[in-house]
C-alpha cells in the first residue's frame, strides 16, 4: 500500500510500505479520509514522533474490507471510525474505564503507525461503525468532535446559559456547535474580522471582538471554553467570566502560562471553577458524538476547508503552513 511515512523531522515521504493484515480480533480498514491535526504540524516540522519511521494520522474514517480471526465477517463493507488510543487495560484509570488517562498507552499516528495510509489494522474494540449518510470527510472529524463533546460534557452546560468560546479553530467551533445543541447561548471571542464574519455567516454565531480597540463585552458569561492555550487567552478567560463562573481549559499550552496576581485573586474571590480536559471518554462519548454528527453533518461540513490526495504527502503540509488563507480542517483522501 501507499502511505505518508515520517522518516525524520521535515521528511514526510509518500511511499510503498507493506499492507497490514488483520490479526485475530482486528479489522482491516481502507482509509477514505484522514484529518491533519495541528499536533501533526508539530510532529512533521518540529518534534517528530516517538520513533522514526512512523505513519502519522489519528483522525480517520474508512471502510472495513477484511476481518481477522474471531471477528464477524458481516462487518465487511461497513463504515467505521477508529478511537486512536490503545490502552494498557492494566493501570488504575483503565480499570475505571478512563482510557484517555491511561498511564501506558499506545496511539495510532504518534506512537505507532496511523491513518496517513491506504489501510490500517485496528482491534475491534477501537472501532465504531457509522451511518452511510455521513460522508467520510465529515466522519474524519469524529476524533476532534469527541474531544469537543467531552469538553462541553465536563462543563455541565445548562440550557439558556451564556457560553463564550475562546479560539475559533476546529475544536473551538466544534465546542460552539455542541454547546448550542445543548441549549447554550454561544458567542466567540475573536481577534480578527475575517473570523468574526465566517462564524456569523457560516454558523450564525455571534463574535465578540477582543482585539486592542474592542470595547469590553457588556455582559459576563457563565462559562468560557478556552481553546487557544496562550497566556493572553487564559488570562482573558479569567478576566471575562462572571462571579462564580466556570472555565474549561481545552487548548494545548503554547508555552508557560503565567498569571498576574489580580487574576489569581479573581479566581479566589469570585470562586471560579477551572476544569482541565483531556481527550474523550470512549466508547460512550464517541457513540453520542456520532449520533450528533449524523444529525448535524451539514453544519459540520464547512469545517473541512482543504482536501488533498494522500499522494500530496509533505507538500500538503507545506501548502497549509505557507497559506495566508483561512484553514480549519485539512484532510487527506483516498479514492
Ligand atoms: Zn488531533
Ligand atoms: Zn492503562
Amino acid at each position: 500500500m501507499k502511505a505518508c511515512v515520517l522518516e525524520a523531522i521535515n521528511k514526510l515521504e509518500y511511499k510503498e510500505v507493506p499492507t497490514p493484515s488483520p490479526a485475530a480480533g482486528e479489522v482491516l480498514i481502507r482509509i477514505k479520509a484522514s484529518g491533519i491535526c495541528s499536533s501533526d504540524f508539530s510532529r512533521v516540522f518540529k518534534t517528530g514522533t516517538y520513533h522514526f519511521p512512523t505513519i502519522p494520522g489519528h483522525e480517520f474514517a474508512g471502510e472495513i474490507v477484511q476481518v481477522g480471526e474471531g471477528v464477524d465477517a458481516a462487518l465487511t463493507g461497513r463504515r467505521a471510525v477508529v478511537f486512536p488510543l490503545l490502552p494498557c487495560n492494566e493501570c488504575e484509570q483503565c480499570k475505571l474505564g478512563n482510557y484517555a488517562l491511561c498511564s501506558n498507552y499506545n496511539y495510532f499516528g504518534s506512537r505507532c503507525d496511523g491513518g496517513f495510509a491506504e489501510y490500517l489494522a485496528a482491534p475491534l474494540w477501537n472501532i465504531r461503525l457509522f451511518d452511510d449518510a455521513i460522508p467520510y470527510e465529515v466522519a474524519a472529524l469524529t476524533e476532534p468532535a469527541a474531544v469537543a463533546w467531552h469538553a462541553v460534557a465536563k462543563a455541565g452546560i445548562q440550557p439558556g446559559e451564556s457560553v463564550y468560546i475562546s479560539g475559533s479553530g476546529t475544536i473551538g467551533i466544534l465546542c460552539g456547535i455542541w454547546a448550542r445543541k445543548l441549549g447554550a447561548n454561544v458567542s466567540f471571542m475573536v481577534r480578527n474580522e475575517q473570523k468574526a464574519q465566517l462564524l456569523q455567516q457560516t454558523w450564525g454565531f455571534d463574535a465578540i471582538r477582543t482585539d486592542a480597540d474592542a470595547k469590553a463585552p457588556a455582559s459576563r458569561p457563565d462559562l468560557i471554553l478556552e481553546c487557544v492555550g496562550t497566556p493572553q487567552s487564559v488570562q482573558a478567560a479569567i478576566d471575562s467570566v462572571k462571579t462564580a463562573g466556570r472555565i474549561v481549559l481545552v487548548g494545548n499550552p503554547s508555552g508557560d502560562i503565567d498569571l498576574p496576581k489580580a487574576l489569581y485573586w479573581k479566581i479566589l474571590r469570585s470562586e471560579l471553577s477551572i476544569q482541565g480536559i483531556w481527550n474523550s471518554v470512549y466508547p460512550t462519548e464517541w457513540e453520542e458524538v456520532l449520533e450528533q454528527i449524523l444529525q448535524l453533518k451539514d453544519e459540520l461540513k464547512p469545517l473541512v476547508t482543504h482536501q488533498f490526495p494522500l499522494s500530496a504527502g509533505q507538500s500538503a503540509f507545506e501548502e497549509l503552513r505557507d497559506s495566508k488563507g483561512l484553514i480549519l480542517k485539512a484532510i487527506y483522501t483516498n479514492e
